[in-house]
């Protein structure tokens, strides 16, 4: 066994501490990757508190992992010694199913396993992440990163990157189309990003009024504030496709309001509760509402080599693990410029 050290949670209440734990051997088609960074998501803070009501203790999470490759497997050619790897959410699934066989391993009809708070494949063996020093994972499950020089800022890219770029190119988001993005966070900014390099014209809506500027910078063409609703109104059926990163409840109907004929909104966000959504607020042109859960192993690596082709990473704030603790606060008053990332130095 492998000794890796981490930081975990051992209860929804509970702050974060150092953690020693154990990795497995390597096998033949494993690597282990020696974590540099780790991006902290929303999703860490829902599930190290256990609002999802799944939670599994101690906790180590993290599913936003860039480090180096310190050993291979005797099966292993994708990676070598020294190579730069990344991990996601998930590290394991059946390989055989109906839709890992079509590339959603997310959604893997047996068992995915995800990153951490997940068992592997025996469904025993409990999985810890990224907020730590080491992790082996089966090279097929593991992400090639071309980009060797900022890893901090590429890290966010295996949750955030994928989580907003599989649901444009499904939705087949192109130039001079209206897009809004909805909550400008982690994923937001992301989308951001990623809708203006596809050519659409980007509107932010945000409860953050501070946050406008940091938008146009981002990219955006427009920046809407919601919490005042007069200014929604002139913009009902303007637009072709929505994305909705909001971490919290809020109210859906007023966005799919905003959609043209034939328009989609996404949901990518998890707050507690369920949504209310009103039949006029669908059945009205034509509109879809739909779910997009992060992406699978081919369209994470399609997603970083785009990032790396057209000059795309997330804006970080890079923090010691010691400052976890903040961090998590700080996200949830929506005080965050745009992704906090752990440097795994300070371990
Ligand atoms: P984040 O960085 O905290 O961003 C969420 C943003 O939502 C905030 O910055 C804020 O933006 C807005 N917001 C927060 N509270 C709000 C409220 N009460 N009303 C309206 N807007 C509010 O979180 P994240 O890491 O981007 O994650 C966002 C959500 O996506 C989380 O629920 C996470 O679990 C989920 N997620 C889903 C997937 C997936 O596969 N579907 C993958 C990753 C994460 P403004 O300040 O601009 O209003
Ligand atoms: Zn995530
Ligand atoms: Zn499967």
């Amino acid at each position: 066994m492998i000794q890796a050290k981490g930081y975990a949670v051992q209860g929804p209440e509970s702050k974060f501490e150092p953690f020693s734990f154990e990795r497995r051997e390597l096998g033949a088609s494993d690597v282990l990757i020696e974590i540099q960074y780790c991006g902290i998501c929303h999703s860490d803070i829902h599930q190290a508190r256990n609002e999802w009501q799944n939670s599994i203790y101690p906790m180590v999470p993290g599913h936003e992992i860039v480090g180096r490759v310190a050993q291979t497997g005797a099966e292993v050619s994708k990676f070598k010694e020294g190579d730069i790897a990344g991990v996601g959410c998930f590290v394991d699934s059946c390989r055989a199913c109906e839709n890992c066989s079509e590339g959603f391993e997310q959604f893997c009809l047996i068992h995915c396993a995800q990153t951490y708070n997940s068992t592997e494949m025996d469904r025993k063996t409990p999985t810890y992440g990224g907020y730590s020093s080491q992790i082996v994972v089966d090279a097929n499950y593991a992400l090639k990163i071309s980009d060797t020089e900022n890893l901090a800022g590429i890290a966010p890219l295996l949750c955030a990157g994928i989580t907003t770029y599989s649901p444009l190119k499904r939705f087949n988001v192109q130039k001079g189309q209206k897009v809004g993005v909805v909550g400008l966070g982690g994923l937001g900014h992301m989308g951001v990003k990623l809708a203006v390099s596809m050519g659409a014209e980007v509107t932010v809506f945000s409860t953050s009024p501070s946050k406008e500027q940091d938008a146009r910078k981002l990219g955006a063409h427009n920046f809407v504030v919601t919490r005042e609703p007069e200014n929604m109104k002139p913009l009902t059926g303007k637009f072709d496709f929505i994305l909705d990163t909001v971490s919290a409840n809020h109210d859906l109907n007023v966005y799919l309001n905003l959609l043209k004929l034939n328009g989609a909104m996404v949901i990518v966000g998890v707050p507690d509760k369920p949504a209310e959504v009103h039949a006029f607020a669908l059945i009205g042109n034509n509109r879809t509402l739909a779910g997009s859960g992060i992406g699978g192993i081919a369209e994470t690596q399609e997603m970083l080599d785009y990032c790396a082709a057209n000059n795309i990473m997330s804006d970080v704030e890079v923090i010691p693990i010691q400052q976890i603790e903040e961090a998590y606060e700080r996200t949830i008053k929506s005080d965050v410029r745009y992704r906090f990332v752990i440097d795994m130095q300070s371990l």
